[in-house]
Parts: C-alpha cells; structure tokens; sequence
C-alpha cells in the first residue's frame, strides 16, 4: 500500500488503544477459552503488523490469518506468535508452513494426507487444526470424513492440536442454525475426546458459554465492528478517517449534483466537496440521490447528507444546515470515528462493517496510529 505522507489529504488514524481493550474485553467474556485474534486481511484494513502487536501486548498470543502471506507478514511482526492459517494447505506449502512454525486448518483429506506426509518425511508430529464444516459448505472436511482422518491418523499416533468449526448465522443468535450447528459439533467432539475445540467468532462469542470451547476466535469486534445484530455494540471504535475538504460553495435551487445529475437540489444550498471517493474504496453505493438518501459526513458538530453520486477522488456533501458555522479547506470531515461508526456506513449502503473496513481503509491517506501499550 502506497502511503500519503503531505498530511494534506484524508487521514486516518487507527487507535492500538481501543484494539486493546476490545481484545481483553473479549477475553474476558470467555473465561474459560483461550481467546485468539483473527487477524486476516490486513486485520481488518487496520494493519497487519500494528494491530497483531497491539493484541499480543494486550496478552494475546493465538493468532488466525486466511493467507499464508499474511502468516509471513505476521511473523515478522510477532515472532513468538502461534499461527493458524485458515486457507489451510495447499500442494507443496507444507515445507514452508514447517519451516516457519505455522499450523495450518486443514480442511479436506488431501490437506490431512498432505500434512501426515510431511510429518512422517520429517518424524515429527506438527501441530495442525482439522476444521470440519457443521453447515456452511464453505471450506471443511465433512462430518462423515471423520472416520477416515481419525484411521489415518491413529496407526502414526498423530492427534490435531485442535478441531474447529465455523458458524454460518451467528450473529443472528436466535436462528435455529445455531443450534443445529453446536449439536453437530458437540457430538463431531465425541470422537475427538481429549482434543482442544473452537467453534465462536466474534457473534459466537458473544451468543454465550455454549459455543466457547477451548478457544474463541473473534475478529470484526476486535475492530469496533458490530458482531451481532439487532443489540447494541459493545466494542470500543478503533478507525477515524476523516477527508479533506477541499472547497465550499453555494448552488442555487434547482441546480443538479454530480455525474448522471442524479441529485436536483430543492433550496438554495450549500455544499462541500471532500477529497475523497470510490478511488479510496468509499462505496459508490453511498451516492444520495433525489429519489434514494446516501451516506453521511459528520462535520462541525452535524450529520451532513452525501449529495449526488461519489465520484472516484470528490464526494459532495449537503452543509447548508450548518448555517454560518461552514468549514474551511483543509479541514477535515469524519467519514467514520466517533460520530459514524463502520456500520452506520455500511447500512447506509447496505453492505456489512466487515466490508467498510476491509475496502474504506485502503485509500489514500496519511495513515497514523495512537494509543500503543506498552508490551506487558
Ligand atoms: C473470519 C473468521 C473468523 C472471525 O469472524 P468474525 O465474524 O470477524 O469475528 C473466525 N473464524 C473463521 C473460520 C473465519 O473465517
């Protein structure tokens, strides 16, 4: 990722502080798992490297990325990390994953057999997690594959470090799929008697005990994001990004905003224009419309409309409300922080907060972090 160094354009500033103490909070609400951190795709558009640090300062020292390269980047950062790589193995990786001390989850018998290879080539038994899919049909060995890994695992002697399952509507707590789901697992564990299990992300985690284990794997509430839907978020706000703007003008009634004049103004107004657009991955999608309202900017104390469509560097916003109180170039308009978390912008575009900050948080800005711990 290019980084912008001027300070002139949009900012953002991430809070290791808050990473923190969503970690611990978390952790504390599962007492009796050890709580991971998923830490995939950037950690979430909030950097790798930076919030891995934050969170094994906080104590964590379990770690899950999607990628193999992303275990690579955390590895560096945190050396004395435990990693598991959720993509799992593909032909030929196993040498590397040895090498640099990562388990993979395995999910298909290839994979198991792949890895058994690898530890009878070397004679030694490296760690490894056998996911099992309860219902997703997304990446998983199926339920009746069992049979067939524990007989090829048990003339080596060889045990996982861990089974694991991944919940498909857990962060709709009352959807029967949750139970459905834990039956399923609770009774894959009668086979694997004495091995650690997970099966929570962060919805998970918070829909109770049951679904706790031996290990949590919380991501997007470690971010801020909201985990489960229809209650209030508990979770600490980690990202500000504000854009710049870079002129205020008046237009007059009538008069149309943007591409396809998508927006009709109906009183003399005034506007905003921000340095900021889809080119920084804000969603076009939060284009206000005459017929349709879009996103939101707070600025100057207030929640301003999101006139015409978002173009790919400039966004325009309605600030006539704001009266005499106008900003200046220069000055800078929250797009999330305080005011607008993550997922009042992705409802406002009808997406997810996962994808707000895994897309929103790669543009072009001077990027800054606050509020580091010092190592415990
Ligand atoms: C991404 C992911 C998580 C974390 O999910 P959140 O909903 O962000 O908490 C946990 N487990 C698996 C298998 C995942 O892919």
């Amino acid at each position: 990722m290019a980084a912008y160094t001027s300070g002139l354009g949009g900012q953002l500033t991430i809070d290791l502080g808050a990473l923190a103490r969503n970690w611990r909070a978390l952790d504390k609400v599962s007492p009796g798992a050890l709580t991971a951190a998923v830490v995939k795709a950037d950690a979430y558009g909030t950097g790798l490297a930076e919030a891995a640090r934050a969170f094994a300062n906080a104590g964590a020292q379990f770690f899950f990325t999607a990628t193999v390269d992303e275990a690579l980047a955390l590895r560096a950062a945190v050396p004395a990390a435990h990693i598991f790589v959720l993509d799992g193995l593909y032909p030929g990786a196993a040498s590397l994953y040895v090498r640099q001390n990562l388990m993979p989850v395995l999910s298909s018998v290839a994979m198991v057999e792949e890895w058994l290879d690898k530890c009878i080539e070397r004679n030694e038994a490296f760690p490894a997690v056998l996911h099992f899919d309860t219902g997703m049909n997304r990446l998983g060995l199926r339920i009746e594959e069992a049979n067939a890994v524990i007989e090829r695992m048990e003339p080596l002697g060889y045990q996982p470090q861990m089974i694991m399952s991944h919940l498909a509507c857990a962060d709709y707590p009352t959807h029967e799929k949750n139970r459905t789901q834990l039956a399923l697992f609770e009774s894959l564990r009668q086979k694997f008697p004495d091995i650690p299990a997970s099966l929570a992300n962060s919805a998970g985690l918070m829909n109770g005990r049951d679904y706790h284990f031996q290990m949590v794997r919380p991501g997007v509430a470690l971010y801020g994001g909201r985990a489960v839907i229809g209650r209030p978020n508990p979770m600490a706000p980690v990202v500000n990004l504000h854009a710049p703007v870079l002129q205020v003008k008046p237009a007059r009634t009538g008069e149309t905003v943007g591409y396809g004049a998508s927006y009709t103004l109906t009183r003399d107004s005034r506007l905003a224009v921000l340095g900021i657009g889809y080119g920084d991955g804000l969603f076009r999608s939060l284009s206000g419309s005459s017929a349709r309202q879009g996103g939101v900017a707070h600025i100057n104390g207030r929640t301003c409309p999101i006139i015409g469509r978002v173009s790919m560097d400039l966004t325009v916003v309605d600030v006539t409300d704001l009266g005499d109180n106008l900003p200046k170039p220069g000055e800078g308009a929250e797009i999330l922080g305080q005011n607008i978390g993550v997922d009042d912008q992705a409802d406002a575009c009808g997406t997810i907060g996962y994808e707000i900050l895994t897309t929103t948080l790669r543009g072009r800005y001077s990027r800054s972090y606050i509020g580091a711990e010092k190592p415990a």
